[in-house]
């Protein structure tokens, strides 16, 4: 059972549209074919894989070809990193990474797996409204270099990166550039050209898609040492049987997507303002961490100074409100966040922060009672944890 009435995580995963889950059901059921088979169902598989790879080239304004379907955010991330980094190892070229230090763990781990390898890594920190400046990554670029990877969208604070200019950059230095694209993925444009990037990552959970399903764009060219062996799917690059209703799901979310992005993204927009704007005012000692304008549109990540982040989503959660206190793959651990750590908040703000992320079904009335849940709440722990 769900006792979620107010779902506002929507960071960490989306619930599955309707529409796309009727597109996949075909899949799931009598359409099973596998997509390798010469015969008629194999075929029909074939063709709902071609046609989803086609879907969601138009909206990256790329080829078919250089979309490699994954398991998710996740193995694409690693796919991007590991790959480009160990292709120019075993050329003889440089083994040198520029990331940042508010990455994804996806990215962030398989950075330091390549560190234990004998890789070299910097890290560049964001400034304190949790955007990383082009020059900055400029700066860590080295003429052993061989790839620079910057998220476009942050996962906690929903700051949105100056991608273009970064992509302009690496290609001055002519090094790949990978961008995370998992949080921006359902909100901001993706066209592959006009952010200059050479790879980029993305998980149908993200904007109502399935579960387990995930690209990588590979710009032509770019060079990459695949990470899967197995069967000679996705042209060789990626083993192993497709998830052809997973695939063809992801398609259509992202088209259903990017059909009226700018008319649902405004209303997210003005609920979420409505939020960060009445819980900044009725509850004293509040504070919005990151950038106010350069964010995604659904994102409110707000510290309470003397309350403590866990306890306001026990809270939360009583009252059939789900939200989170960072992202979902932290979530049980005690680790402060290292998003907020690198923008250089204070250990209180960090302890006492949430994040709030709306979806299409969210209403003004379901943020009025949020505020007002806010405002009788946070007064009560902060008396709590003064007297403890
Ligand atoms: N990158 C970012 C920025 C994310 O927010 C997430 C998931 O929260 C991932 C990567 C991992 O994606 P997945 O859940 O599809 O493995």
């Amino acid at each position: 059972m769900n006792d979620t009435r107010i779902y506002l995580d929507h960071a960490a995963t989306t619930p599955l549209d309707p529409a796309v889950l009727d597109a996949m059901m075909p899949f799931l059921t009598e359409r099973f074919g596998n997509a390798s088979s010469i015969y008629a169902a194999g075929r029909d598989a074939r063709a709902a894989v071609d046609w989803s790879r086609a879907t969601i080239a138009k909206v990256l304004n790329c080829h078919a070809r250089e979309i490699v379907f994954t398991s998710g955010g996740t193995e694409s991330d690693n796919l991007a990193v590991k790959g480009v980094a160990w292709w120019s190892r075993l050329q003889g070229r440089g083994t040198h990474i520029v990331t940042t230090a508010f990455e994804h763990h996806a990215v962030l781990h398989s950075a330091a797996f390549l560190e234990r390898q004998g890789f070299t890594v910097t890290y560049v920190r964001p400034g304190s409204s949790g955007i990383v400046s082009p020059e900055s990554i400029e700066r860590a670029i080295q003429t052993d270099t061989c790839l620079v990877s910057v998220m476009y969208a942050n996962n906690e604070i929903g700051t949105i990166q100056p991608i273009p200019v970064i992509g302009e950059i690496a290609r001055r230095h002519g090094i790949p550039f990978h961008v995370d694209a998992v949080q921006a993925g359902g909100a901001l444009s993706l066209d592959v050209e006009a952010l200059k990037v050479d790879l980029m990552s993305l998980s149908a959970h993200k904007f109502y898609g399935p579960k387990g399903v995930g690209l990588l764009y590979v710009r032509r060219q770019t060079p990459i040492l695949w990470q899967q062996s197995g069967g000679a799917q996705e042209n060789n690059h990626r083993g192993g049987t497709e998830n052809v209703a997973g695939i063809y799901g992801m398609a259509v979310a992202l088209s259903r997507a990017y059909q009226d992005l700018d008319r649902n993204n405004a209303r997210i927009q003005t609920l979420r303002e409505r939020l960060i704007d009445e819980v900044l005012e009725r509850v004293p000692s509040s504070q919005l961490n990151g950038d106010r304008t350069s964010r995604l549109p659904n994102n409110a990540n707000i510290s309470f100074d003397g309350a403590d982040g866990e306890t306001i989503l026990l809270n939360l959660d009583m009252e059939g409100i789900a939200a989170s206190s960072g992202s979902a793959c932290t979530t049980g651990s005690t680790e402060p966040s290292h998003v907020l750590q690198a923008i250089g908040l204070p250990s209180n703000r960090i302890a006492g922060s949430i994040r709030l992320t709306l979806g299409k079904d969210n209403t003004p009335e379901q943020i009025d009672e949020v505020v007002g849940l806010l405002e009788a709440t946070i007064p009560r722990l902060r008396k709590l944890g003064a007297r403890r």
